[in-house]
């Protein structure tokens, strides 16, 4: 789901999902949230199914009294420790596959064993027993909820066992048995109908929530960055303040600030549009010139930040004067500077302890320094008190 794109999403739900399947890697997110969610419910379902299954003794006493000790067998001495023992497998081995197993197997057996029994009894109560049955097709549907193929075999398989086996009863007539036919398929459809349209709800809501918080992750990202240069904007200096100085230990950690020299000359000599792509061509430098550790932040117009943690004040300012170089270097006309003829920037550092200097000192400092710079003649870069000789 991490990587799943919003455009994946939307095509998705334009594209519909009448078969109730999603493309693979949707497909994929679903099937694990509905092995985790119906998983966890699963030892909940066992226990409430198994205890009603098990309390159906009575019924059998007082409807199936002949086959009593065959049915106490089935319920107590198969059915229970099966379901105990499928509910621990599908907890160790958890994925929806096989939580469709666990189903079928559970609502198969558990319907079947009773009228095995039963078929053999000469009860005149038999019809009214069988009815009981229709307690596993609604245990299927409306408690395990599968998927909708596992839904389906089950009904079908289960209506195809019943009816096979209560065409075996002799005290069961024509009549009856085509009144059973009747029922069994009847509710079956109804059932396959609700388990298909609940389902297409579910994953509908499985696709909403999943474009809720992939748009919700894309204007995060958005609203950190800055549009024209694609560097994080002044925004998420928060952010980047609290991870620097929340830590225990003291960091050192320098601020560069960089502004672009004569960069209003440069817009009325060539154009607001030749600007940014000036400034964009001066981010994309910055941000290849900088040291792996350097977050480079667009702070104003045309003002550069470059904050790096763990850096001594020296290769900061080594740092600082590579990157002027580079702008230079790049050589983008300015034709209203002389008279190196070319974009050029100034740089201002400062840097100290989290412990001893706030991020808001630090900012003060370059700006100083970076004034500082401008002021002795600009394409420098200044420390604060002692200007690095300027290499033209
Ligand atoms: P200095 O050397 O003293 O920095 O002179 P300067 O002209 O660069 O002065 P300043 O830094 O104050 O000017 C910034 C100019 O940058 C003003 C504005 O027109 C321009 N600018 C700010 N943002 C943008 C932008 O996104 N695109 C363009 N093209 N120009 C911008
Ligand atoms: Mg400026
Ligand atoms: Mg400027």
């Amino acid at each position: 789901m991490d990587k799943l794109g919003l455009d994946s999403i939307e095509r998705q739900i334009q594209r519909g999902f009448r078969w109730l399947r999603f493309m693979p890697e949707i497909e994929a997110g679903y099937r694990q949230e509905f092995a985790e969610h119906r998983i966890r419910r699963a030892p909940l379902w066992a226990v409430v199914g198994t205890v009603i299954y098990d309390l159906v003794f009575f019924g059998d006493a007082t409807m199936v009294p002949d086959q009593l000790h065959a049915l106490i067998f089935a319920r107590f001495a198969i059915f229970t420790p099966f379901a105990i023992l499928a509910t621990a497998l599908v907890l160790k081995w958890r994925s929806a596959r096989n939580y469709d197993l666990l189903s079928l197997a559970v609502v198969l057996l558990g319907g079947s064993l009773p009228m095995l029994v039963a078929m053999h009894s000469t009860s005149e109560h038999l019809f009214i027993y069988q009815t009981g049955n229709v307690a596993t097709f609604l245990f299927l549907v409306v408690g395990l909820r599968p998927r909708f193929p596992a839904v389906l075999s089950g009904l079908v398989s289960l209506c195809a066992i019943h009816l096979t086996l209560c065409a075996q009863i002799p005290s069961f007539g024509e009549i009856s048995y085509q009144g059973l036919v009747t029922f069994y398929i009847t509710i079956s459809i109804f059932l396959a109908l609700g388990a298909y349209f609940q389902e297409h709800a579910d994953r509908m809501n499985y696709l909403n929530r999943i474009r809720a918080t992939s748009l919700h992750r894309q204007l995060e990202v958005q609203s950190e960055r800055d549009e024209l240069t694609g560097l994080l904007n002044r925004r998420s200096l928060a952010r980047v303040e609290r991870e620097l100085w929340q830590f225990d230990q003291s960091r050192s950690v320098s601020v560069i600030m960089l502004d672009i020299d004569r960069f209003k000359l440069f817009n009325d000599v060539h154009g607001h549009l030749d600007g940014d792509d000036c400034i964009r061509a001066v981010a994309r430098t910055i941000v290849t010139t900088a040291d792996d550790r350097s977050t480079v932040f667009r702070f104003g117009g045309e003002e550069i930040l470059i904050v790096t943690p763990d850096i001594g004040c020296d290769e900061a300012a080594v740092m600082a004067e590579r990157i002027r170089r580079a702008i230079e270097t790049l050589a983008i006309p300015h034709r209203g500077l002389t008279p190196s003829g070319v974009v050029t920037a100034s740089l201002g550092v400062a840097c100290g302890q989290t412990h001893d200097v706030s991020l808001q000192d630090l900012l003060r400092r370059a700006d100083q320094a970076l004034y500082d710079a401008k002021k002795l003649g600009r394409n420098r870069v200044s420390t604060g008190n002692v200007c690095l000789q300027r290499i033209s």
